[in-house]
């Protein structure tokens, strides 16, 4: 990790990556329009990690906000971090290269910092997001994830993408890249849901011994509006051990949840559309949780995973039911 205003990590490839970036997948019913002007008051605020994908249906609006803060001097290009995923849709080694280059006409830029294989599970190649059959049951899609990955390596050699790296995939799929005949390159992370409730010690560990990052989603407990989010869950920032926590250090919730994954190693995304809260998640950076706050926070890990997607579940290359 470097010392600078932005604190990094770096990757196994040599690039580096800001150790807090900004989420921009919001619930349906937030307008596109919300998605830019937050975007752009990230940036204005600090951000510099801006997480996207191409399910998220934004990139034309998160794009136009990188523009716009291009354009006005608060950031150069290269200050920036900006990160893609490939839908389930798009995994065809074949589509790979078209379906990233679409991505960044979308998004006005010539090249993402990171592209990530979103999901291990192949859906049938086409425009629908979630293509189903008459009966409504999705369509799955036998696809080799290590050919998968060749196109990804593909991308990052034509400069489409400086790093290349994978999101929910579990212990075995990892492996199973990271042992496959000819690799060129390593996945340089692995972005997958974390938070006191799940903890991920297990992955986190093994991902260590490998060099290859673990970045952390839902770290606050999840967008409860999102439509695919378990409900019934308990409330991440009411838990009371770590409100207890806060007010010990003067500090909010969501700024120790923050905390307690940058002290473990891992990267983490925050979002927020509201910028008093937004500004908060940046200020995480001038306390320290003590090695007892961390163990009790340790300690609330409880198996809530908050994003399942159940209905990829029939699909043997379904992530979840693994240990890890
Ligand atoms: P987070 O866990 O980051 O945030 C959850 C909710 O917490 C937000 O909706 C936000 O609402 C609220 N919140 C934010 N800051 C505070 C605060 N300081 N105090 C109280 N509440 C707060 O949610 P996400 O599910 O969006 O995950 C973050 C990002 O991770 C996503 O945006 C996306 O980029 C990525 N992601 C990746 C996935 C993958 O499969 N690879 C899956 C899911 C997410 P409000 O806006 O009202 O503040």
């Amino acid at each position: 990790m470097s010392l600078g205003t932005h604190l990094t990590m770096k990757l196994n490839d040599g690039h580096f990556m800001p150790i807090l970036g900004f989420g921009t997948s919001a619930a349906t019913k937030v307008a596109n329009s919300k998605v830019e002007e937050a975007t752009e008051r990230a940036i204005g605020a600090g951000y510099r990690h801006i997480d996207s994908a191409y399910i998220y249906q934004n990139e034309e609006e998160v794009g136009r906000a990188l523009q716009k803060k291009m354009a006005d001097g608060t950031v150069t290009r290269d200050d920036l971090f900006f990160t893609t995923k490939l839908w389930s849709t798009c995994l065809r080694p074949e589509f790979v290269q078209t379906i990233l280059e679409r991505s960044l006409k979308k998004l006005q830029l010539s090249y993402v910092d990171l592209c990530l294989i979103h999901f291990p599970v192949a859906l049938k190649f086409g425009e629908e997001l979630l293509p189903k059959d008459t009966q409504g049951r999705l369509i799955f899609d036998q696809v080799d994830l290590c050919a998968t990955w060749e196109a990804m390596e593909h991308c990052k050699e034509a400069g489409l993408t400086r790093s290349i790296g994978v999101s929910n995939f579990n212990r075995r799929q990892l492996e199973l890249i990271i042992n496959k005949p000819g690799l060129r390159h390593k996945p340089v992370c692995n972005q997958v849901e974390c938070h006191p409730y799940l903890n991920q010690s297990k992955l986190l560990n093994f991902c260590k011994s490998k060099d290859i990052v673990l970045v952390a989603f839902g770290a606050l407990g999840f967008d409860i509006e999102k439509e695919w989010v378990m409900k019934n869950f308990p409330v991440l920032l009411r838990d009371p051990v770590i409100k207890a926590i806060a007010d010990k250090h003067g500090r909010t919730p969501a700024q120790v949840a923050l905390r307690y994954q940058l002290q473990r190693g891992l990267v983490v995304l925050a979002k927020s559309f509201n910028e008093k809260r937004m500004r908060e998640n940046l200020q995480v950076f001038d306390f320290q949780l003590t090695a007892e706050d961390m163990e009790t926070l340790d300690s609330l890990d409880r198996n809530v995973r908050y994003y399942q997607q159940t209905d990829f579940c029939d699909d043997p290359n379904y992530p979840f039911f693994d240990e890890y």
